[in-house]
């Protein structure tokens, strides 16, 4: 069994692309300090700040949750919320909300519970049969990630939220950003960036991408060693119907053959972001429906309810 780097006791993980090995101690210490790092870089946070966490329930926000309610221990000027949307997917949601319960709780952190049922009138199960149905071209992720950003947005101003962290970690924001490529979307590159949304509309509340410079796997031994990892692993039902795993697996491949490769496209992101970001700004508006920041006149989330025939307005 390998040793750790620093001291003699058992590694628990060996980062291939820095060559050297951590035990559960020196992991911790290294892991958070490099969060806080990415933290600094990126200017993340104020000294005053209502940061409020978007969880899902999942290993990678439990984690982000439970590392940010730390660190703001020693920032007084620092309050910590969480914020959970339930799409409403059967058997897996359901699971994660227990999870979520049980970690918000034992950290005594305020929380809000926001469901697609109450704020949208149906589930996401529902939604994504109702699509079908009508014969939309739409996967069910569209739907969940159109309404699931705009109730986080909506929900985070509305709890007093000054930035909304999301748990993006390495893994994600590499995997999107080629995704992007292949589909030839060059205009969402910029939204990879590790900050998004900077006074970019009085409605839209700042958002940060906690674990940019993280691995995933690096997130999931901290949310294990620090007892956030949910009891019950439910893989998404729909993620088989996402391209997303075709690149997450071409991604891996690479980085064992060439360990680092996946801060080697960051730094092309990086790049490309600052590149591009003034070409592509946005510019959000204001939706004539619901009054919600939108890129065009009516937002994403008024659009696919209209296509779904459950918002009836006379335009
Ligand atoms: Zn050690
Ligand atoms: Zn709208």
């Amino acid at each position: 069994m390998a040793k750790c780097s620093l001291c003699d006791r058992d590694a628990v993980y060996c980062p291939r692309y820095e060559g050297r090995c951590y035990c559960r101690e020196h992991f911790v210490k290294w892991f958070e300090g490099k969060v806080r790092k990415t933290i600094r870089k990126f200017s993340f946070f104020g000294k005053e700040e209502h940061i409020v966490v978007a969880t899902s329930g999942g290993k990678d926000s439990l984690a982000a949750l439970y590392f940010l309610h730390k660190l703001s221990r020693r920032v007084p000027g620092w309050k910590i919320s969480a914020l959970l949307i339930d799409e409403g997917i059967k058997g897996y949601r359901d699971e994660a909300i227990k999870d979520f319960l049980r970690v918000v709780e034992r950290l005594g952190v305020d929380y809000k519970i926001v469901s697609f049922k109450e704020e949208i009138g149906y589930s996401l199960d529902e939604l994504v049969q109702m699509g079908y149905e009508r014969g939309l071209p739409y996967k069910p992720c569209t739907y969940c990630g159109v309404f699931r950003r705009y109730l986080l947005n909506k929900h985070a101003r509305e709890l007093g939220g000054t930035v909304l962290v999301t748990a993006h970690n390495l893994d994600d924001v590499v995997q999107t950003f080629l995704l992007d490529l292949y589909r030839g979307d060059v205009k969402k590159i910029p939204r990879l960036g590790p900050v998004t949304g900077v006074s970019s509309h009085p409605k839209f509340v700042r958002r940060v991408k906690l674990f940019y410079e993280v691995p995933e796997k690096e997130v999931t031994i901290y949310a294990l060693l620090n007892d956030v990892y949910p009891s019950t692993f439910v893989e998404c039902p729909y993620a088989r119907f996402s391209p997303r795993w075709q690149i997450r697996s071409f991604i891996n491949r690479m980085e064992e053959l060439y360990p680092g490769s996946k801060y080697s496209l960051l730094k092309s992101l990086l790049a490309l972001v600052d590149a591009l970001k003034e070409k592509y700004r946005e510019r959000p508006r204001t939706c004539k429906i619901c009054g919600e920041p939108s890129s065009g006149e009516i937002c994403r989330a008024c659009q696919l309810k209209m296509e779904l025939g459950i918002l009836d307005v006379k335009l």
